[in-house]
């Protein structure tokens, strides 16, 4: 594709093919092309970016053998394994010929940004000498907390006693044990402890970028920064500092929920979705359907057609809950969600508080329910509900009766106007970051400035 002018350096993206991590590297890159540099994606064959969404960039599909498959949770380790082993031959061969091309053309290559998981990037940028930096798509507190399971599971204190759970992790604070990345009271399968040992090494990166920010995460960065000796450059919320209004999903996004709200008064409207992996068992889905019902409060639910094992969800309700559903609310299979946590009429938002899910209710001061699933959810909701509070969760078994209250709790009482107070002095709090002076602002800058140094 035809380069302008006015880009000088290249910078090479390869992002995992999930929705939460392809998101942050493509806004990334958005980003970086702003600030003047050329920008290459090498992606997976599995669910590519749509080219016609970013013509600015220029991308290099990676033969890995996965066109076709799912992704979902049980096949991560699959999706992992089979992209670190089957893309770094490819991987070489291509940097090879674009570092010629690039150079020819003037817009030499200055690094790989790459997704803490694909670690054949490393071995490729390590055999070609091109700087690689790491991105990790979570709170800089998730990749602690993977450090602290590895030094757990080294120190022989995995299964870790249930009478403890609760009890506060050393230099973690705010989280408990409870709040750690994955179940400690039982042994945690090698190939779990494979991928947490392999996220927290950064491998010859000479640098991290965080989706995070200073202002939510001041002690943790320090921290993070003393433990890691590259510079951490924490930049957050992307999507406010690059092009917002392009989507990065993958799914199409329903639009009619715009249109909808429009009609609906100011924070009256629940949003309710689970991101793009989290999936519901058939009783917490009939649960969740009479608890929304039964709340009388409006609401925008996305329903994915893999949220549950099936597809066509609605149609496994009792007629008497659809009807009152249809009444009270949508139900969609994919939102545009950036735009309805910004609209107006959204006054809450219950997630499973992936780490971008946080982040954009954040910047559009959304109180949340929290119900997390795994990863870094539990860590996340523990921010959320009891150091922030600016959300409240919903605990042990999901039904009818502590969702309808949840929701009202949050959307009508005295306590949900509080939380969505604080979330809104959040909220000023990271614009302030966006601004000159503010420490987005300024460690975008910083990153801009040391990846212009790494060319040659
Ligand atoms: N998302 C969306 N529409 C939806 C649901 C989710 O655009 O209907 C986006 C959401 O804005 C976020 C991403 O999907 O950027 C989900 O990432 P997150 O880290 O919250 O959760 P994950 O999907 O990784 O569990």
């Amino acid at each position: 594709m035809e380069q302008s002018r006015t880009q000088k350096h290249t910078v090479v993206l390869v992002p995992l093919p999930l929705q939460g991590h392809m998101t942050p590297m493509l806004q990334l890159g958005s980003i970086l092309y702003s600030k003047g540099f050329s920008i290459v994606v090498a992606h997976s064959e599995l669910r590519p970016p749509n080219p016609l969404n970013h013509p600015e960039f220029i991308f290099h599909l990676l033969s890995d053998g996965l066109s076709g498959y799912q992704a979902s949770i049980d096949n991560l380790k699959h999706l992992v394994l089979a992209m670190n082993s089957n893309c770094r031959a490819p991987m070489q061969d291509y940097m090879v010929q674009l570092m010629e091309d690039q150079k020819l053309q003037g817009y030499p290559v200055s690094c790989i940004i790459y997704d803490s998981y694909l670690c054949f990037v490393d071995s490729v940028a390590t055999h070609l000498k091109i700087p690689s930096i790491v991105l990790r798509p979570n709170m800089a507190a998730y990749m602690l907390s993977r450090r602290y399971i590895c030094q757990l599971q080294a120190e022989n204190r995995i299964p870790f006693p249930e009478s403890r759970l609760l009890d506060p992790v050393p230099e973690l604070h705010p989280l408990r044990f409870k709040d750690l990345p994955y179940p400690i009271t039982n042994e945690i399968p090698e190939w779990i402890m494979d991928f947490f040992a392999s996220s927290v090494n950064i491998r010859s990166s000479v640098a991290i970028i965080l989706n995070t920010t200073d202002c939510l995460e001041h002690s943790t960065l320090s921290r993070l920064q003393q433990r890691y000796k590259v510079p951490c450059f924490p930049i957050a919320p992307l999507h406010k500092l690059g092009a917002a209004a392009t989507s990065t999903s993958f799914l199409e996004e329903d639009q009619s929920c715009i249109a909808w709200l429009e009609k609906q008064p100011p924070n009256s409207v629940l949003y309710v979705s689970l991101g793009s992996l989290a999936r519901v068992n058939e009783q917490e889905l009939t649960e969740t359907a009479w608890g929304l019902a039964n709340s009388g409060i409006p609401f925008i639910w996305v329903l994915r057609s893999d949220s549950k094992d099936g597809s066509q969800l609605e149609d496994h309700f009792p007629e008497g809950v659809k009807a009152l559903l249809r009444e009270r609310g949508l139900i969609v299979k994919w939102a545009p969600q950036k735009k309805v946590l910004a609209h107006s009429a959204v006054g809450g938002f219950w997630s499973h508080c992936g780490w971008n899910s946080t982040i954009e209710s954040i910047c559009e001061g959304v109180p949340m329910i929290c119900r997390p699933h795994f990863a870094d959810q539990s860590s996340n909701a523990r921010y959320l509900t009891y150091e922030w509070k600016v959300g409240l969760e919903i605990e042990n078994v999901l039904d009818r009766g502590s969702i309808e209250k949840s929701i009202r709790r949050l959307m009508v009482d005295a306590e949900g106007k509080e939380m969505r107070q604080r979330m809104s002095v959040m909220k000023d709090k990271l614009e302030a970051g966006l601004q000159k002076g503010g420490s987005s602002y300024e460690s975008l800058n910083d990153l801009t400035e040391f990846i212009s140094q790494l060319t040659s």
